[in-house]
């Protein structure tokens, strides 16, 4: 038991050392952490910069709050995760890649994704002059029904 926990350690470390490297970035030991809880279990995730924090405080990693804002800033710089602005501000990082809407839930302030096969923009307004879209976010709030 105690093996098969361990292989799946070290295939963690090599999926988070391999998926940092790729992007051209150093692989610091911390990187690797932060990468590790992110992208460790293959499951793509939507996290806020403190939701990162709790998780390394629980898993007792000693890296800072602003190293964890340094870290996701520079995953997002060279494109390993995106960003997901939410309500005056509030960040989430998304390590799914590809363009999808989200829901965010009123009632838990969080957000998921949201099935994209029935989404059609059709139109966009034109930008201002000297201006291109350069993204469209599309984020669906939901609340439950009373
Ligand atoms: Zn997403």
């Amino acid at each position: 038991m105690s093996l098969i926990k361990k292989s799946n350690a070290n295939s963690d470390i090599s999926r988070s050392l391999n998926w940092v490297s790729r992007a051209g970035l150093r692989p610091t030991k911390q990187r690797i952490k932060l990468a590790q809880l992110l992208i460790g279990d293959g499951e793509n995730k939507h996290i806020t910069a403190e939701g990162l924090f709790d998780l390394v405080k629980k898993s007792n990693m000693g890296v800072s709050l602003a190293t964890v804002y340094n870290t996701l800033k520079a995953f997002c710089d060279v494109g390993l995760i995106n960003e997901v602005m939410v309500d005056g501000g509030k960040s989430y990082f998304d390590t799914r890649l590809d363009d999808h809407p989200h829901f965010f839930w009123e009632d838990t302030g969080q957000i998921s994704d949201a099935p994209s096969d029935s989404l059609e923009i059709i139109n966009l307004p034109n930008p201002p002059s000297k201006y291109e879209i350069t993204k469209v976010d599309v984020i669906i709030r939901v609340k439950q029904l009373k």
